[in-house]
């Protein structure tokens, strides 16, 4: 088949009037000026739109979430949860999203498969399966008695101490199937006991952990909001870094060396500050990312100046305060609060989000899959176009017509 674009953004930074694009067999075969590529098959008429790669949002969770308690997370049943992470699958397809990577579940492994299968609507998805978190890290819930909580850890995350625990726990992961690994080697916002700038794991627990991952080809994605979390994280070899609230000269050096991947998650920080006290939020988190808010976006700017690598991800877990479908707001921050232009927030939404899974996603090249999206607005003109989704293409099979009323 071939698509008569008006516009063709292809995530490579090109941009190119009245285009083509020739698709064979799910992928892109073949793009440029109408005129230089070929008429071939049937054709699909997007010559009034502006045509961009499916977007990809780099930090989920696909966990069917509809509170922002903690403790509710934990008591959820796996079940109710993967019906309604579907629901949240089908929205994100919806909003143009043909590709997430997920870093927390305990769902999202099935959900994979049986969108990979067809059974189910859904992006493409890649996903650490749960995240890996020491006793009393970000991932414990540290809001039960330790017994309660038991020594494995509940919920999205599980617990390793301990170089040989830590190898154990990549080893099951990789054995489960999963695309990449989550860590965490600071505290959070939504930890009780421990603070954004506190460090977690050691040295030789990240090398071991990142070690048993590359050893298998995948990147892992540390949690990490401190610079001494992110500069142990990549010191260590971590691939992305999720958050990067306080980077110094240091961690933005080391992230320039290292080729890595910063996925800031400003919508989740921002949803929170602006209504988090109206869905739920625990004060302790409402306080920790209060505090945090100010030097997160300066990071992210200075990082950004420097020259790394900023990919969208938006961090949200399917509540209201954080719903699936919305996700296009993160490009929206990108230029609003961190100074991008809208043909560079679509690029991080896509060819630099693409960096952070393993396939072939994200850009419009010969030989990539044929995800794309029919935006009705020019996103030159204002970045809330992105939300103008006329037609979604995931494989080179239109899979959603914009946002329905689900
Ligand atoms: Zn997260």
């Amino acid at each position: 088949m071939h698509v008569d674009c008006g516009t063709l953004v292809d995530g490579t930074g090109d941009v190119i009037e009245d285009a083509r694009l020739r698709v064979a067999d799910g992928a892109v075969a073949e793009g440029g000026p109408r005129e230089d590529v070929a008429a071939d098959g049937e054709r699909v008429d997007h010559s009034g739109e502006v045509v961009v790669p499916g977007f990809v949002d780099a930090h989920v969770h696909l966990q069917g979430l509809r509170t922002m308690d903690p403790t509710d997370w934990v008591l959820a049943d796996d079940a109710e949860c993967a019906a309604r992470a579907t629901v949240d699958c089908r929205r994100l397809l919806e909003a143009g999203f043909t590709s997430v990577r997920d870093l927390g579940s305990t769902v999202a492994l099935g959900l994979r498969d049986a969108i990979a299968d067809g059974d189910v609507a859904g992006p493409r998805i890649y996903t650490s399966g749960r995240a890996i978190s020491q006793t009393g890290g970000h991932g414990d819930a540290h809001f039960l008695p330790h017994e309660w909580a038991g020594e494995s850890g509940l919920g999205i995350a599980t617990l390793a101490d301990g170089e040989a625990e830590c190898r154990k726990t990549a080893r099951r992961r990789l054995r489960n199937g999963v695309d990449c690994l989550k860590i965490m080697t600071t505290g959070g916002v939504l930890s009780e006991q421990d603070e954004p700038d506190h460090q977690q794991f050691t040295d030789a627990e990240i090398r071991a952990l990142v070690e048993e991952a590359h050893r298998a080809d995948r990147q892992v994605a540390s949690h990490a909001q401190g610079a001494a979390g992110v500069t142990a994280a990549l010191e260590n070899g971590v691939d992305t870094i999720e958050h990067g609230f306080h980077l110094d000269e240091e961690a933005i050096d080391l992230l320039l060396e290292t080729d890595a991947t910063l996925v800031p998650t400003l919508s989740i920080m921002f949803r929170i500050v602006e209504e988090g006290a109206d869905h739920g939020v625990p004060e302790y988190g409402l306080r920790k990312s209060r505090e945090a808010f100010e030097a997160h976006v300066d990071s992210t700017r200075r990082a950004h100046v420097a020259g790394v690598p900023v990919a969208t991800g938006t961090d949200f877990l399917g509540a209201p305060l954080v719903p699936h479908g919305e996700n296009a707001l993160e490009m929206e921050l990108l230029v609003e609060e961190i100074g991008l232009s809208p043909l560079e927030a679509i690029e991080a939404a896509t060819g630099v989000a693409a960096r952070t899974v393993p396939d072939d996603v994200g850009e419009l090249r010969p030989g990539a899959h044929a995800d794309f999206v029919a935006l009705d607005a020019d996103p030159r003109d204002g970045i809330e176009a992105v939300r103008e989704v006329a037609a979604v293409y995931k494989g080179g099979e239109r899979v959603a017509n914009g946002a329905s009323d689900l």
